[in-house]
């Protein structure tokens, strides 16, 4: 492990912005509603998938078979850890390095979950980080909990997070020939490995029908871990302690960490955003620290970035809840 006690991620974070774009960034702009930017491609198709995941779950209860239960809840674990552990720590915030075997397993249990490609998805995220709370922040939860859930993801980005997002420095990312690869064939991948794959297995291996298949491996399975996801830039951004930082927003919530097992530390993430582990508290609900933990001892990972004790009790000090 590699502990940092002074590293900031503007190095993964590009230019600053100029004073133009600076001058522009504030809390709300009343000019920008999402109702008059909305997507209605975009509305029609989480619709769909919400209809379909409520199908799913009724044939979950009445009519699948145990294994087929069993083995939808491990996918969606074993798969989010490709967001997690991939989209996030990993490529997001370099927070450690992963061979080229351990790279391949994230990202093709990112493409299950479907969350766009990295490449998209570290480019908000980046932005997200570096201004939260802003208009540039593209899930921004000064606009409510609806907005930051999954709101933002139904209408048109606002101009500053576009605007902001080209200023990142996201070269890292292009020097990944699996997440270029990734971003180029995406649909094409999120099809086979996130609805096909997911409903074949049940019917080949034990007999499973494919419809019950379908709709509960592929449709609710997908809906229910996109929520999981959206919960920690809605829920985790308003509602919860604030231990290390108490001027920003994100927050430590037991709830969020329940639901995801373990991203819910999101004030220490904040705080520390290179830390691998994004909270203090080691294995303590924290799933994906296991499995990278885990990868290290097998040698499939390597520099975990963390950061010492002491230099979390002087922030918690200066900017959080006292601890001395
Ligand atoms: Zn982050
Ligand atoms: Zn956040």
């Amino acid at each position: 492990m590699t502990p940092r006690n002074n590293e900031s991620e503007d190095s993964l974070l590009g230019d600053s912005i100029d004073d133009n774009l600076k001058l522009k960034i504030t809390s709300k702009d009343p000019n920008w509603k999402p109702l008059n930017n909305i997507v209605w491609r975009n509305v029609i198709w989480y619709l769909l998938l919400h209809i379909g995941a409520i199908y799913g779950f009724s044939l979950a209860y009445v009519q699948a078979k145990w294994f087929t239960l069993v083995y939808a809840l491990i996918l969606g674990q074993v798969s989010f850890i490709g967001v997690t552990g991939g989209a996030h720590r990993l490529w997001s915030h370099r927070s450690y390095k992963a061979t080229f075997p351990f790279r391949l397993f994230l990202i093709i249990c990112n493409t299950i979950c479907g969350q766009n490609s990295i490449y998209d998805w570290c480019r908000d995220h980046r932005v997200h980080h570096k201004y939260s709370e802003t208009d540039a922040d593209p899930h921004n939860s000064n606009r409510g909990f609806f907005f930051s859930h999954m709101g933002w993801l139904l209408c048109r980005k606002h101009p500053l997070v576009i605007a902001c997002g080209r200023k990142i420095d996201l070269s890292d990312l292009l020097e990944d020939p699996l997440v270029v690869f990734q971003r180029e064939h995406y649909l094409k991948l999120f099809f086979i490995l996130g609805f096909i794959v997911p409903a074949l297995i049940p019917t080949l291996i034990w007999s499973e029908s494919l419809w019950t298949s379908f709709w509960v491996c592929s449709v609710a399975r997908y809906c229910s871990q996109l929520h999981r996801t959206w919960l920690v830039n809605s829920a985790a951004h308003m509602w919860g302690y604030r231990p290390y930082d108490k001027s920003i927003a994100s927050a430590e919530n037991a709830i969020v960490s329940c639901l995801t097992l373990g991203e819910g530390h999101h004030n220490y993430h904040h705080t520390f955003p290179w830390d691998y582990s994004t909270s203090e508290w080691g294995w303590s609900l924290n799933v994906t620290t296991m499995v990278i933990d885990l990868a290290q001892k097998v040698g499939f990972v390597h520099d975990c970035k963390t950061v010492p004790k002491e230099f979390v009790n002087s922030r918690c000090n200066r900017t959080g809840i006292k601890r001395e």
